[in-house]
This record gives C-alpha cells, structure tokens and sequence, in this order.
C-alpha cells in the first residue's frame, strides 16, 4: 500500500449557488504521484459534473462525511474559504440551464447549518487555500487566523511571470468575460452577427467593453466570434494593443492616464473628477453601441460608476448592459447586483458569481491553479509531508499568505483591520521577509526549513486517514 505523507481534503462547497469544486479529479494526478492522498466529502464535485465515482477512479477517497474530511485534512482546498461568503452582502448565484434568470438571485435556501459551522471544525495548524476576499472581507481573514490555521488567498497572487499558472483571478475572468457575452446575446432582442439573406440584410450588434483586463478582452473576444462590431476602452493605455489583438476597436478618451496603472498591472483608483469627466466623454460611445459589458474594477475597491442614469436613458430601446463589476458594487449606476432590472427600455443585469455558471470548466482551471499552487509550496518538500514548508522569502507564498499562528500576517489586511504592521521589516511586496507571526499555538510547531524559510507543522493526519 502506498504511504500516505500528506492529506489534502476537498469539502463541497456551501455558499448558495455556488456550483464549483477546488479540486478535479485530473488536476491531482501530480501532486497524488508524489505522495499526498486527495480525501473528497461525497457530492463535492457533483454540481460542477465531477461525480464522486471519478475522483475514486483517479485514486482519490472519499470521506465518510464533513467532519472526518476536516479532521484529517492537513491541507483543505476551497473555492470559498469559510466564513467569507457568510460575510459577504447576501448575494444569490446565478444558474445556468436550469432556466432560471442568471442574473436574479436564487431563491433564499434556508441555511443547512450555522454559516460559521465549518470555522468550527478547523484546526489548528491546518493549511487552508481558497478565495479569501481579504481585502474587501478583511474580518473573514482575522476569523481564520483566530482559528489558528495557516491561510492562503488566490486572488492576492501576485501577477509574476512564473505564478501565472497559479492565476485564479484570471481563469475566473476568463469564464466571466466569455459568460457576459453569451447573457447579453440571450438578452438582446437583436442578432450578433451580421446576416445577408434573401429577405435582407441584418446589420451586426454593436458591442463595447469597458474595462479590458482578463475578463473585459475575454468578452470582446467572445462577442467578436459572434459577430458583432466590438469596440473596448480601458483606463490603462497599455490595454490598446490587448483590444485590438482581439480584433477589437479601441475607445481613445483625451483623459490624462498616466499613472493609472499600479505596478502590478493594477488600475490606481483616480480622483471623483477623473471620473466625472470620463462618464461626460464616454456618454457618447455608450449611446451608439447595443450592448455595453461593464468589467472595470481597482482591487480592494468599490468598482467605480463609469455609466450613469442618464447615460442609459440615451441608449436605444432594447439596448443591454451586463456589468461584471456587480459584484463589486456595480459600473453602471442603475444595476442591482444579483438582479436584471430594465430602465428606459435597456436590460441592466447585475450577475454575480459568473463563474459559478459554468462550473465545469471553471473548476477544471480552478483547480489547475490550485495545484500548481500547493505544488509550488511543496516544492522542497519529498515525499510531500506535514510539515508544509512555509518559505516566507518566496514572492508567491509571502503574497498569498494571509493568517499564520494565530495572526492576520498580511500587511494590507493588518492595515485594513487597523492592526500595527508585523514587527519585522517590510519586504518588497509590503511582506516580512521573516518569519510574520510569533509562536504559533501549541498544535503549531515551527521548524527550519529548506531555503531558509520556516517551516510549520501541520497536524499529521488522523489514524486510518
Ligand atoms: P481587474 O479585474 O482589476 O479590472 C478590470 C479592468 O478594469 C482592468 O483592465 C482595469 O484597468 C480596468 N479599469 C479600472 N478602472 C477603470 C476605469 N475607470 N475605466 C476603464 N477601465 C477601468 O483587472 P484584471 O482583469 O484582473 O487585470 C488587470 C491587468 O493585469 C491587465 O493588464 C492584465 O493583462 C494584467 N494581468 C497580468 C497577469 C500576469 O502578468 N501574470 C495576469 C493577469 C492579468
């Protein structure tokens, strides 16, 4: 029999309407090869059409049930870690295929258990990695660490040459971007492409994207196969030859954008009259296109309104707007996240969780970055085991590291949650470059580790795990 070295649990998943698993069957084969074994809660995959049969299929064991999955898990993957959606303003998902309203939120599903039931159930020492939302759900992470768990974000990985395998965020927006389009197309009472019959000539749908980062380039790209005429703006002048290698037009405002950029690709939020003056150069372009995909978004902020009221009312009769930014308070100034309201005769939905709408391959990538990601920790590690070596002078890990040892170890969420900054010197990234929390609890033992990291021991698995 194989040793087991390392248990890595995969829970389903409990927010409502969220269809996605952390980890597929395929995206283990790696990390099972090196050791660790995959322990799955029954049904965990089964929304997203990874039944339980293919995970035992692939070597995987399923737990008896949620509590022996977090009792022996070393490692726990989430797409939502505990105690985040539970935070979050009530926001109903999206389904797709079963008919109902994508943008409307599912009905309230009476909760099957206390929202901080699974918080409960972690460890000490147990590693978590999921979506965190620290930055705008910091008191989520302080809930994590005070549970004395060793925490990682994926959206704060940093957006480096040799993490992008591990990007998350993007393989989201990805899905989100693609999924925009397709809502839209269902939404307009117009075609996308343009057709030539023998009753006439249909002319194509016109399409602007505003915001062409992942998600925004995405859908141009997906309106773009449908035929539509496509045009995309972006505050960041560097996004130009993005939109247009997607065969896009690109929007020029004469606005002053130097340093709208951050240094990791970011939009800087600008000032209330950059915005002012973007929403009156912008009416006009919003007024001659059909549809308007709304994507804009500065990390840790309130997504900023780039269209307004008035700006909708000028759009033509049947006109639709799907703002991906929703979730983060929405661009357009009419939207109601988790809803598709019609004003002045123009559709305005509101999805939220788009990519929970397709959550098959959304949580095939998912699951790829996570791998990737805890193969990236377990690097110097072989056989993988617990301890997991937590190498703090690593880029990746620093960034990504939110709770260890009982502390909220993240400079921006310590500032966030107005807590001191770690008492050692900040590294490049805002990080100490050192050890970032003091001694852990009692179940949490330190250790050296390779590449001069620290180490932290994890429980070892439970007998018979
Ligand atoms: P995001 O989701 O934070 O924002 C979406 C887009 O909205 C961004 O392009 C942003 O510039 C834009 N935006 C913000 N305010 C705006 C405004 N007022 N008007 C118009 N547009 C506005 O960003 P994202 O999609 O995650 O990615 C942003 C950047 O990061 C892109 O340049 C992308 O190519 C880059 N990126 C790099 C890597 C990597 O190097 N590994 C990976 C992914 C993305």
């Amino acid at each position: 029999m194989r040793a087991v070295s390392l248990v890595i649990g995969v829970p389903k998943e409990t927010a409502p309407g969220e269809r996605r698993v952390a980890m597929v069957p395929r995206a283990f084969a790696a990390l099972q090869k090196s050791g660790a074994e995959l322990l799955v809660e029954p049904g965990a995959g089964e929304a997203s059409g990874y039944p339980d049969a293919e995970y035992v299929a692939k070597g995987a064991r399923l737990a008896a049930n949620r509590e022996e999955l977090f009792a022996a898990a070393d490692v726990l993957l989430f797409v939502r870690t505990p105690g985040t959606w539970q935070q979050a303003p009530a926001a109903g998902s999206p389904r797709s295929g079963d008919g109902a309203d994508p943008a409307k939120p599912a009905p309230p599903a009476p909760p099957a258990e206390p929202a901080d039931a699974d918080l409960a159930r972690l460890r000490p020492g147990q590693v978590l990695i999921g979506f965190a939302d620290p930055l705008s759900l910091p008191a989520a992470s302080r809930e994590l660490a005070a549970r004395g768990v060793t925490a990682f974000a994926m959206e704060m990985m940093p957006r480096i040459t040799r993490a992008q395998g591990m990007d998350a965020l993007s393989s989201m927006a990805t899905v989100a971007g693609y999924k925009a389009v397709l809502l839209a197309a269902d939404a307009l009472p117009r075609l996308f492409p343009m057709l030539m019959t023998a009753a006439g000539t249909v002319t194509p749908a016109r399409v602007l994207v505003i915001g062409a980062g992942v998600a925004g380039l995405f859908a141009a790209a997906t309106a773009r196969r449908l035929g539509a005429v496509v045009s995309a703006y972006d505050v960041r002048p560097a996004a130009r030859e993005q939109v247009e290698s997607v065969g896009a037009k690109f929007v020029s405002l004469p606005l002053e954008t130097s340093g709208s950029e951050d240094r990791g690709g970011y939009a800087r939020e600008m000032d209330a009259d950059f915005y002012r003056r973007q929403r009156e150069l912008m009416a006009g372009a919003v007024k001659e296109h059909d549809v308007v995909i709304t994507t804009a978004a500065v990390p840790g902020k309130r997504a900023p309104v780039l269209v307004t009221g008035e700006m909708v009312a000028g759009m033509a009769p049947g006109s639709v707007i799907v703002d991906v930014a929703a979730e983060r308070g929405g661009n357009c100034e009419l939207t109601r996240p988790g809803e598709t309201v019609v004003e002045h005769q123009v559709t305005i939905l509101g999805p939220l969780n788009l990519a929970a709408t397709v959550p098959y391959h959304a949580s095939q990538l998912y699951a790829r970055n996570v791998a990737s990601f805890l193969g990236h920790l377990l690097r110097d590690a072989r056989p993988p085991a617990a301890p997991l070596p937590l190498d703090i002078a690593d880029e990746i890990t620093r960034e990504t590291l939110i709770a260890h040892g009982g502390e909220v170890v993240h400079e921006r969420v310590r500032q966030l949650l107005g807590l001191s900054p770690t008492a050692a010197p900040s590294g490049p990234g805002g990080q100490p470059p050192a050890a970032p929390s003091p001694p852990p609890p009692a179940s949490v033992g330190a250790s050296a580790a390779a590449g001069g990291g620290v180490g932290i021991a994890v429980n070892a698995p439970t007998p018979g795990a």
